[in-house]
């Protein structure tokens, strides 16, 4: 079995690693209420999509739709 002949420095570690930072998540803001959300999603706020309401503002959308 091959095995390193050094060990792995800090710097290298470093180097490696710098393409593993993770990117923000897909958000867009309600255009009824102005409340962050998921693109393409009810607004899990206040229940509109599309310019009207889909769910019952103010409830819990899990029983609904998955948010
Ligand atoms: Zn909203």
């Amino acid at each position: 079995m091959a095995v390193p002949k050094r060990k792995t420095s800090p710097s290298r570690r470093g180097m490696r690693r710098s393409h593993e930072a993770l990117g923000t998540e897909a958000h867009a803001e309600c255009s009824n209420c102005g409340e962050l959300k998921r693109p393409h999603h009810v607004c899990a706020h206040c229940g509109h999509y599309d310019g009207r309401e889909v769910a019952p503002a103010g409830r819990t959308l899990k029983s609904i739709v998955r948010v």
